[in-house]
């Protein structure tokens, strides 16, 4: 068969039935399933957990929502780093229907502001304090009636929904209401309220909401059911071959899908341990996890596996336990993965590609592909879902051609939380999600993601896709990591500026780089400016900011 005439649309494989059952019920069956077995370790607040005496932790903070008064379809936001009463807000809130509002924890009081009236929270549940960020002194300023009112009963002009915070730190101020005492307002509600709540929900009903990145605009709350993240959890952990001897090391962010989904939810649906290191990522304490826990799992995006990869003290640890992981939410490098691959003991590494609006994975490699196209592709569309790349005109491009990527099925999101506008626009009438990623497919149904939709580069007519050139960038024995951006240029439309970090004691001068591109690739992709630097300007998530790059280097551009 000719290449071009086969369309580039594909379906997963549809012999893996979807769990038919909410987040609590899987939650409960791997409970009794493995009472005795360790369920969750938090090595930052030294805290380990069997699934029997996680389960218990759960119902006492789920009766203990109750007795708050949350109703199903309540929201409840968690504005906390990564820790052991996150993993409980999570499924405590599943087990009742509320809906999981995920902050970043990073945001700062505008950014709080919005969500919180986007989503009209009941209760919130924060983090003292951690890093630069002070989380009682940002609500005090935002919610100056907390003081003053009884906790619980909070009257709020700027938020009418808000009726309390839940405060993480031992001791918080007044107003606030203490995590230890939520054990306490449990014993107000009978186990047998909680059944009754439980055997009322079904698997459609949305149970989270997760703010995407949104570069340009406010964030949108991408809004998931229990049927949309449990069986996204439960497929990815399938093809990792998850199972209760495995031990998974999660240094991503739980209020990201990485974390909460394919981590937290890939883990329970298996009865696989989870292992948090840190309350936001560390390379030195996420190898060392991995060491001293003897994991046999490991999950990041591609700036973290750098980071471990490049630690100096990364070869004494003892990495030999490991044997899976994940790298996904940004271009996986293809030599950052064989190093991964080589020097982490990663031999099953799979990448992983997604997005928050579908619970996140559509597109995965597995264990039985080819070791060359586990390192160049993002793999192939995930079971019970389809996949297609279409143009501008909304047809699907033949087999080999570069057009947006689409997905449809199970894990596709309910919609933006109260924006019947952005959901239109992202869903189509036949319940395709467009993601705004332009990829390629070949014969066999694996995927190329080549970068996003506006990222792409027009030089004096070329087009030019940045993924292309990063990865040439790789090849360059002192460049540790790289990002390519488009600016605007009156000659050729665009120009092209390559940001370099370079392996430590290692460096290049811009006309080393030059000579080197001179001789390897076509002369209209040659970068013609290069930025030395340290680090990208990225989220937490690991997404890179390329439109801050692209700001930073017109200004200085321009200068020169
Ligand atoms: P988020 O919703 O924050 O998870 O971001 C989703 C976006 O991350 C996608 O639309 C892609 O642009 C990017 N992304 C995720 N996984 C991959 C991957 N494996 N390769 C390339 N880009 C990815």
């Amino acid at each position: 068969m000719k290449l071009q005439s086969v369309p580039s649309y594909s379906q997963g494989a549809l012999d893996k039935p979807l769990l038919a059952m909410t987040i609590g019920q899987a939650f409960d069956q791997t409970a009794a399933r493995y009472p005795q077995g360790e369920a969750l370790v938090v090595r930052h607040q030294q805290q380990r957990y069997t699934w029997a005496q996680l389960a218990e932790e759960v119902d006492l903070h789920a009766r203990a929502l109750l007795a708050l008064g949350l109703q199903a379809g309540d929201r409840l936001g968690v504005w906390a780093p990564n820790g052991a009463e996150w993993f409980i807000s999570q499924f405590a809130s599943a087990k009742i229907g509320v809906i999981l509002v995920n902050i970043n924890p990073a945001y700062r009081l505008s950014e709080l502001e919005y969500v919180l009236k986007q989503s009209a929270c009941q209760w919130l549940v924060c983090a003292g304090a951690f890093k630069t960020s002070n989380y009682h002194a940002m609500l005090q300023e935002l919610i100056p009636e907390l003081a003053e009112q009884s906790v619980g009963a909070l009257d709020c002009v700027r938020f009418a929904d808000l009726r309390g915070v839940i405060s993480l730190a031992a001791e918080p101020p007044a107003g606030f209401l203490p995590w230890s005492h939520l054990a306490m307002l449990a014993d107000e509600v009978e186990p047998e309220q909680l059944r009754c709540r439980e055997a009322s929900l079904h698997v459609d009903q949305p149970v989270n909401i997760q703010y995407t990145s949104g570069t340009t605009g406010f964030p949108k709350g991408a809004t998931l059911s229990h049927q949309n993240i449990l069986n996204n959890g439960y497929m990815v952990g399938e093809s990792l071959g998850l199972t209760a001897s495995d031990r998974l090391v999660i240094p991503v962010p739980l209020y990201h899908c990485f974390g909460m989904v394919m981590g937290n939810l890939g883990c329970v649906t298996h009865g696989t341990t989870m292992i948090y290191p840190a309350e936001a990522f560390d390379p030195g304490l996420t190898l060392q996890a991995v060491a001293q826990e003897r994991a046999t799992g490991l999950y990041g995006v591609p700036t973290m596996f750098i980071a471990m990869l490049d630690h100096p003290q990364r070869t004494s640890f003892d990495l030999s336990s490991l044997r899976t992981g994940i790298m996904a939410g940004a271009t996986c490098p293809i030599e950052v993965m064989r190093r991964v691959i080589s020097e982490m003991h990663m031999g099953e590494v799979q990448i992983a590609y997604g997005m928050t609006e579908t619970s996140p994975v559509s597109i995965q490699t597995g264990p039985a592909d080819e070791l060359e196209l586990r390192v160049t592709t993002v793999g192939r569309t995930q079971p019970q879902l389809e996949s297609k790349l279409i143009d501008a005109a909304g047809n699907t491009v033949a087999r080999g051609e570069i057009g947006e990527l689409c997905t449809r099925g199970y894990s596709v999101m309910l919609g933006y939380w109260n924006n019947p506008q952005a959901t239109a626009d992202a869903i189509d009438g036949d319940g395709w999600m467009h993601t705004g990623d332009l990829a390629q497919m070949d014969e066999q149904g694996y995927v190329r993601i080549v970068g996003r939709n506006k990222d792409m580069i027009i030089r004096g007519g070329e087009n030019i896709y940045p993924r292309e050139l990063e990865e040439f960038f790789f090849t360059h024995p002192a460049v540790a990591d790289v990002q390519v951006v488009g600016i605007p240029d009156a000659k050729y439309g665009e120009e092209i500026v390559a940001w370099i970090k370079f392996h430590p004691g290692h460096t290049a001068n811009e006309l080393e780089l030059q000579t080197w591109c001179k001789s390897r690739i076509a002369h209209f992709k040659a970068p013609r400016f290069f930025k030395f630097v340290d680090a990208f300007p990225m989220t937490v998530t690991g997404k890179i900011q390329k439109f801050k790059m692209r700001e930073i280097s017109i200004q200085e551009c321009q200068q020169k």
